[in-house]
């Protein structure tokens, strides 16, 4: 399948920096990558002008969050119906510091992924164990138990995406080794299997600390359909080495 490169500028970027970005992703989008899809995912405040600047190329604009209800009194959120009137086609849910930062848990995530879905947005949901974890052999279970709680049913390839990302490999330049993101990625296509007709065309992606330099290794291993790219998507360069490592 087409991996998918998508970058997440969690809150990062004025309007200077932000735009100068996004006009150096367009530039560099006028010659395709072959074999990926592009996403870039700005902080809320430039979703608008980021949208603009990549409209025609061939990079996708995505909300890094959205509430699970569709509009109303909930001062400081922003609702799915906005982010795709804004030029989203995509949005991450499930993140890890929206998990634990924020105290979301898997049935209100299943929620925003529903009201996502309705609004006509692809999501990309977030899954991962913690260090404690993985140290006490729980990884998988808790990849288990991430599915069952926050994914509906139901869903086709073309409206979700897995982003399995281990929440100590995040900002932290660690990763897991190439074993362990083969066994976590096998284990999450089969509870996609055992929950969706669509299970083998879903993309999993890997995140946490994919730079230039891992990323050829990471894209190589099963079941590795792209990669969600924190701090090294705030580098146009290293942004784009790794997309050109998912196309590879
Ligand atoms: C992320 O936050 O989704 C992420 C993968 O971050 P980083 O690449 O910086 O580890």
């Amino acid at each position: 399948m087409v991996k998918l490169a998508a970058g997440n500028w969690k809150m990062n970027g004025l309007r200077q920096d932000g735009l100068a970005l996004a006009r150096e992703l367009a530039r560099r989008a006028a010659a395709k990558v072959p074999g990926c899809a592009l996403l870039v995912c700005p902080p809320a405040t430039l979703v608008m002008a980021v949208a603009d600047a990549l409209a025609g190329s061939a990079i996708a604009v995505g909300g890094q969050d959205c509430h699970e209800a569709a509009k109303g009194a909930h001062t400081g959120d922003l609702s799915a119906v906005m982010l795709k009137d804004a030029g989203c086609r995509f949005v991450i849910l499930g993140h890890s510091e929206r998990r634990l930062g924020h105290g979301e848990s898997d049935a209100r995530v299943r929620a925003k992924v529903e009201t996502a879905r309705a609004a006509g947005l692809a999501v990309i949901l977030c899954i991962g164990e913690t260090f404690a974890e993985r140290d006490s052999g729980a990884t998988l279970t808790v990849l288990s138990r991430q599915i069952a709680g926050s994914l509906p049913n139901g869903l086709a390839a073309a409206e979700v995406a897995i982003a399995y990302e281990p929440v100590w490999a995040i900002g932290t330049g660690r990763t897991p080794t190439l074993e362990q993101v083969a066994e976590a990625h096998a284990h999450i296509r089969a509870a996609l299997a055992a929950k969706l007709d669509d299970a083998a065309a879903i993309r999993i992606l890997y995140g946490g600390s994919v730079k230039a330099d891992n990323a050829s290794a990471l894209m190589a291993v099963a079941n590795v359909d792209g990669a969600l790219v924190g701090g090294a998507s705030l580098d146009a360069g290293e942004f784009w080495a790794i997309a050109h490592a998912c196309g590879a």
